[in-house]
């Protein structure tokens, strides 16, 4: 993508409605920009992220056996009165009324609407085990929306539903999502700690919500730094074997991990010695539900079970905040100067700097650059903009591409470019020749993953 053709309106000055530093950085790298409180559009640079993010959603959630298909944002109101949360929900959603004065809302979530397809379209235990996630976008009123797109009331969630026909099935199935969900915030770089949580509205007696630690988390946590030395990237798992799922799931529930609301201090201190125990921040950027009959039940979704008779399905849900992941990422990796997008999420593989647009030599330099990278298979952004150089960097260092590839005329005498790495900010003169190679290299997924 050359600069000078794409949509990146940075602002020089920090935004006065920022809070915090993942807001700032979005609005300044031209990444969002607010409709309304809690709405927001995603300006190109930010949809790259945004789709980057849910790639690696779509690739673990297919690995671990879930289907995605896509339900709409507006729900019948109808739905909500059988499973009894119509009422429950309050004033955080959002009812709306048609010209038939048919009752609607945009959905905070889709565990009646789910249930209700799967108890009219399976009938034997035979159809089951069927996990079906989509990625949509909710509404949820929150009173008090902040902090960019961390705290929405529009906002994109994956969000998949588990449904078997026992509990020992289901809680199978529980397990799978919690191994997926470790596999995919490690594959976007993250450190992701699951915690023991609270059900809430949504209900039932096993839970986990997964948490990465930042200064400026709104949930309190508590854990055992056993979990900062375990490496979820490299977790090998076959899916089809429960027995090994669950030692997985076993291992990594072991150590003491919860958040403020249920954090109990004398088991802490009992549990975790005092050298291991670590207090801190946290985003809560998942959250895993198993729920058993809790809405199979009342909208009797049931299937006829090998002896004939009919039993009750057993579900559990499973959220991911696809578009809070996106500030996530950012407050857990960045420094003074800008985002540092770990390379799997990063929105280009790497910036190509022209030093001098217009001077002939480094024009075709770059050209050739652009093309034999972009052949290679690699995202450029090819800043082919006629800006002083201080502001090129400064552009470039501030929307976090993980490489640099520098080109000007004094490198350009000696057949070199200079090549740096955002996040280390070393710089390396490569030959012009080598160039390619050099980031094929360095831009290839790691391994672990897929
Ligand atoms: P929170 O405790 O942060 O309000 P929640 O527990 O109500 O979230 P869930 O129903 O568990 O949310 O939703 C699944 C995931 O969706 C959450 O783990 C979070 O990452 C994301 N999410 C929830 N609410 C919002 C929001 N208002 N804006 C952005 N993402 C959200
Ligand atoms: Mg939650």
């Amino acid at each position: 993508m050359r600069l000078s053709r794409f949509f990146l309106p940075v602002l020089r000055e920090d935004p006065r409605e920022a809070e915090i530093v993942s807001h700032r950085l979005m609005l300044r790298a031209g990444m969002i920009r607010q409709e309304t409180a809690g709405v927001f559009s995603w300006l190109p640079l930010g949809h790259r992220v945004l789709t980057k993010i849910m790639d690696i959603v779509r690739e673990e959630q297919a690995a671990a056996g879930a289907l995605e298909m896509l339900m709409p944002t507006i729900q019948p109101a109808e739905l909500w009165r059988r499973s009894g949360r119509y009422d429950d929900y309050g004033k955080e959603m959002l009812r709306i009324t048609d010209r038939r004065d048919n009752e609607l809302l945009y959905g905070p979530t889709n565990e009646e609407m789910i249930t209700a397809i799967i108890a009219n379209d399976v009938q034997s235990y035979r159809d089951l085990p069927l996990n079906l996630f989509h990625i949509q976008w909710k509404f949820r009123d929150e009173i008090r929306p902040r902090f960019g797109v961390m705290r929405g009331r529009e906002f994109l969630m994956k969000d998949g539903y588990s449904f078997d026909v026992s509990e020992e099935a289901g809680r199978a199935a529980y397990n799978r999502m919690f191994v997926a969900y470790l596999r995919t915030f490690a594959a976007m770089g993250l450190k992701a700690i699951p915690m023991r949580a609270e059900t809430g509205p949504i209900g039932g007696n096993l839970s986990h919500e997964f948490l990465i630690l930042a200064d400026t988390g709104e949930s309190a946590v508590y854990f055992d730094r056993a979990f900062l030395d375990k490496d979820a990237a490299a977790l090998q798992v076959d899916y089809d074997d429960d027995e090994a799922v669950a030692a997985i799931v076993a291992d990594y529930t072991a150590p003491y991990a919860a958040t403020d609301d249920i954090h109990d201090p004398a088991r802490f201190e009992k549990e975790v010695p005092q050298e291991r125990r670590v207090e801190g921040r946290g985003i809560e950027v998942g959250h895993i539900f198993f729920f058993g009959d809790k809405y199979s039940k009342p909208m009797n979704c049931t299937v006829l079970g090998p002896d004939g008779r009919e039993v009750t399905v057993q579900s559990g849900s499973y959220g991911i905040g696809v578009s809070r992941l996106a500030a996530a990422i950012i407050e857990a990796s960045h420094d003074d100067a800008g985002i540092v997008w770990p390379q799997p999420v990063a929105p280009f593989d790497l910036g190509l700097i022209n030093l001098r647009q217009g001077d002939a030599a480094t024009d075709a330099a770059c050209e050739t650059l652009y093309e034999a990278l972009r052949n290679a298979g690699l995202e450029v952004l090819y800043d082919d903009r006629a800006d002083r150089a201080g502001e090129k960097f400064a552009r470039m260092e501030l929307i976090g591409l993980p490489w640099q590839v520098i080109v000007g005329p004094r490198g350009l005498k000696d057949g070199k470019a200079e090549v740096k790495n955002r996040a280390s900010g070393a710089t390396q003169e490569v030959s012009l020749n080598a160039v390619v190679a050099r980031m094929l290299d360095a831009c290839t997924e790691p391994p672990g993953r897929g």
